[in-house]
């Protein structure tokens, strides 16, 4: 294991990162607010769409928090989350003391299926609650059934949190992911399609909703010479270093999304002759994923037997991280007492699917190894 680890997505600096760090020590704005942080919003709005408001913030399940309080949760509601994500999606409904109920994915985006969210609703609505917002995600990058999901929405009148927290970059008949819901949310962390180290932003549809995430966002202060509160307020303001960071870094995001994008076409090439490996691929051009992370789920029945664990454990031989999808929420210890809607579509994705490196900062030679590994699996 001489050789270098192959990350799944790790850091990749654009070059002018520095200078903006520079630029907030020469100018002793190391705080959790400046210039860069409020020139780092504008640019997000600027590439997301001129009439949407961001707000950025330590996380983006910082965000997720915050945009679940402006949709006014709270403790004893029901909010539903998409079953099959990351943990971060859906622990802040347990913040707020709100009830978690989990819906299934459908097999065209990995996403939330918009029949099995129908049900969930009208089953919550028959127990006697109407659930109070829906968490959608665009997984890996690639957007949710924005139509479907936004009709049932908006016929049972419940607002969107959009956690667009690994498709900045991505966009659906040509409008940006994080604008779709009636929040939005994005993430800078450090394995995302680009990062500030650690960071998040809230996307709102108007300045008042912006400024009241702010307000929560900065310990909650009422209008006073001395410290007045009349709400629980948190910390979770982005600091103007990480922000300097976020600047440099969408100076590369079209970049990023390109290279990441490529790597897909990578995967796409060499599994095409692989019966029984299917590369997870946008359903349709209305789509454009950037791809955050290339996925494959395998068929053993088609393969031999080969599944996605030979595959996994080749890798690993290899000194090339790859990882089992998302676990899905209802399968979690921590949330197994909660509802679930659906039937076993994210479970048998769970089973069969791989996470593949995809990093912007791949090289010729990584590729290269990545390749041969599985050439090799494959024979
Ligand atoms: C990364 C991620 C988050 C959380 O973002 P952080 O900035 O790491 O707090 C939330 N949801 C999804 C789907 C993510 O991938």
């Amino acid at each position: 294991m001489s050789q270098n680890k192959i990350w799944l997505s790790s850091p990749h600096m654009g070059g002018n990162e520095q200078k903006y760090i520079q630029e907030a020590f020469d100018t002793n704005w190391v705080a959790p607010l400046g210039p860069h942080v409020t020139g780092f919003e504008e640019d997000l709005e600027i590439y997301l769409d001129t009439n949407t408001h961001v707000g950025a913030l330590s996380s983006g399940t910082a965000a997720i928090h915050l945009g679940l309080i402006l949709l006014g949760v709270q403790t004893g509601d029901e909010v539903i989350c998409q079953s099959m994500t990351f943990s971060a999606s859906a622990n802040p409904i347990l913040y707020l003391g709100a009830t978690p109920i989990f819906v299934d994915s459908e097999k065209e985006t990995w996403n939330i299926c918009p029949i099995a969210l129908e049900l969930a609703i009208q089953e919550r609505i028959k127990k006697g609650k109407t659930p109070k917002a829906i968490i959608a995600v665009h997984l890996y990058g690639v957007p949710y059934q924005i139509e479907a999901v936004r009709a049932v929405a908006d016929k049972y009148q419940i607002p969107i949190l959009e956690d667009s927290a690994e498709a900045l970059g991505s966009s659906y008949k040509g409008q940006k992911c994080g604008t779709f819901g009636d929040i939005g949310i994005l993430s800078f962390n450090g394995n995302k399609i680009i990062t500030t180290s650690g960071g998040g932003a809230i996307v709102t549809r108007t300045a008042a909703q912006k400024e009241k995430a702010i307000f929560y966002a900065t310990q909650a202060r009422d209008y006073a010479p001395h410290y007045q509160h009349s709400h629980v307020g948190y910390n979770y303001r982005m600091s103007n270093i990480c922000a300097g960071i976020g600047r440099g870094q969408m100076e590369v995001l079209d970049k990023h999304v390109l290279l990441r994008r490529k790597m897909h076409g990578f995967y796409v090439e060499v599994f095409e002759a692989i019966p029984g490996v299917t590369v997870f691929t946008a359903p349709s051009e209305d789509y454009f994923a950037n791809y955050w992370l290339s996925a494959l789920t395998i068929d053993p029945v088609q393969t031999n037997g080969i599944t996605r664990e030979t595959l996994r454990l080749a890798f690993e031989l290899e000194n090339i991280e790859s990882r089992p999808l998302w676990k899905p929420m209802h399968l979690q210890p921590i949330f197994a007492e909660y509802p679930y809607y659906g039937s076993n579509i994210a479970e048998t994705l769970f089973e069969n699917g791989l996470c593949l490196p995809s990093g912007s900062n791949l090289t010729e030679e990584d590729i290269n190894r990545i390749e041969k590994v599985i050439k090799q699996v494959f024979g």
